[in-house]
């Protein structure tokens, strides 16, 4: 007999990411059950899945992880999951702002942090003049974008459909932005104003320290046009910040997401599984710190968060200290399996993992010395934490698996990097032959 059909609403864009514009309501007399416990759970796990990097639309900014009231995100009245995105069609990739990421090795940072090697993580160098030349390169890279869209408009000077490139959101990264001085600060703040006027540019995010920020900087930033903030926080734990020689302590990264939040800023949380002191269970932890508040139904401060495993990089203390003996990174299994259930805690909140592991910049490669490197680092995690969904939720029939519907969108996460789950599925008896793939986000489980 088949089980009613769990009605999925299809997830906001601002926060999940994405439009669809169409609804994900099963159809009746869908089987479709056993596979998905909460709307919220399902949810959280197809977008995060699917859409990896959720970006926010333009326009969207919001304090904290609240959800827009706005016309951001507008939801059908009665069927509910008819989503649209202001100013452009539903299911439009135009309406995700591009990166535009300003890097600026080490600016504004207090000190050199023991894992930290900006200059080899974002490919560029750093130095005296890192923002002027930082800056420069954006103005060129911005001009080039503003001709793109001017060549996209049609004779009355409207943007043709389709033509017309996504608006970028600027980012400034790689340094302790709120600790700039005040001039470079201006600077980076004013080329963000001049092309959010022109509107080439539609938002703006920075990262920086937890210990860099006060309430009158953030509001100063939020006043001059910021909408996102980044804290590397890495860890809430006082004796892993203190084995890193971070320099604050747990309440004090708490109370920089509050902050940050509070000043009616999008909050992203970034950690660092593996970094001196952390655990695998330090690691789950801060996740769910991260996540917090968790009572009441409220959402957590964070919008998102990014979990960078320590690797020991050329050139920094933390290679001096692997060298002494004193320092052993985490192994790529221990990695994956904390990965995985940093994005299972994070996708049960609704709260995407936006990035797992450092960008693979030019050279890179060279500069790792030792650490959990894998070039599908998100993908091994993401197909780990899939498997433990399912895992959990077959444990729950009355019997063995019969016929398991999976997204379509999902075939290559499915059976794991090179295949590599394919055992533990069999295992808890999901062959090959008894997968369909489903045009919906659904999953099924007869
Ligand atoms: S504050 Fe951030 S960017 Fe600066 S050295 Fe430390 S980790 Fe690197």
């Amino acid at each position: 007999m088949a089980r009613p059909a769990f009605p999925v609403p299809a997830p906001c864009p601002e926060r999940e990411g994405r439009a669809t514009g169409k609804g994900h309501i099963a159809a009746a007399g869908t089987i479709n059950y056993a596979l998905i416990v909460t709307h919220q759970q399902h949810k959280a796990i197809m977008s995060a899945l699917i859409f990896p990097v959720p970006e926010p639309a333009c326009g969207g900014r919001r304090p904290g992880n609240a959800r827009p009231a706005g016309p951001e995100c507008r939801r059908g009245a009665d069927s509910g999951p008819a989503v649209t995105w202001a100013g452009a069609p539903p299911g439009s990739p135009h309406n995700r702002p591009r990166i535009l990421p300003v890097f600026l090795p080490f600016a504004g940072c207090p000190t050199r942090c023991v894992f930290c090697a900006q200059d080899v993580q974002t490919g560029q160098r750093g130095g005296t003049a890192t923002v002027v030349r930082a800056l420069a390169q954006a103005e060129t890279r911005l001009e080039h974008e503003a001709r793109q869209m001017d060549g996209a408009r049609d004779i009355g000077g409207t943007p043709e459909p389709g033509k017309s490139p996504a608006p970028l959101e600027i980012a400034f990264y790689g340094g302790t932005f709120t600790l700039l001085p005040e001039a470079e600060r201006a600077a980076c703040l004013d080329l963000a104003r001049r092309w959010l006027q022109r509107g080439v540019i539609c938002r703006v995010r920075c990262s920086t320290r937890p210990d860099a920020v006060t309430e009158r900087d953030l509001a100063g930033l939020r006043a001059a046009g910021m909408d996102c903030v980044e804290l590397g926080v890495q860890s809430f734990d006082d004796a892993a910040l203190s084995a890193s020689g971070r320099g604050y302590a747990g309440e004090a990264a708490r109370a920089a997401c509050a902050m940050v939040a509070g000043a009616g800023l999008e909050l992203g949380v970034q950690l660092m599984p593996g970094m001196p002191g952390v655990t695998p269970e330090v690691f789950r932890a801060d996740v769910r710190t991260a996540l917090l508040p968790d009572t009441g139904g409220t959402p957590p401060l964070a919008a998102f968060l990014r979990f960078y495993p320590c690797l020991v990089l050329r050139g920094t203390p933390l290679a001096e200290r692997w060298r002494a003996g004193d320092y052993a990174p985490w192994l790529l299994e221990t990695t994956v399996d904390a990965l995985a259930g940093g994005l299972l805690a994070a996708w049960a909140r609704g709260v995407a993992v936006v990035r797992m592991g450092l960008s693979p910049e030019d050279g890179l490669d060279d500069a790792v010395l030792a650490g959990p490197v894998h070039p599908a680092l998100g993908q091994l995690a993401k197909a780990e934490a899939l498997r433990r969904h399912v895992a959990a939720h077959v444990a729950r029939l009355p019997g063995p698996p019969a016929r398991f519907g999976v997204p379509r969108r999902l075939r290559g996460l499915l059976w794991g990097h090179a295949n590599g789950l394919v055992d533990a599925y069999a295992a808890m008896g999901i062959t090959r032959a008894m997968v369909h793939w489903r045009d919906d986000d659904n999953f099924s489980l007869e």
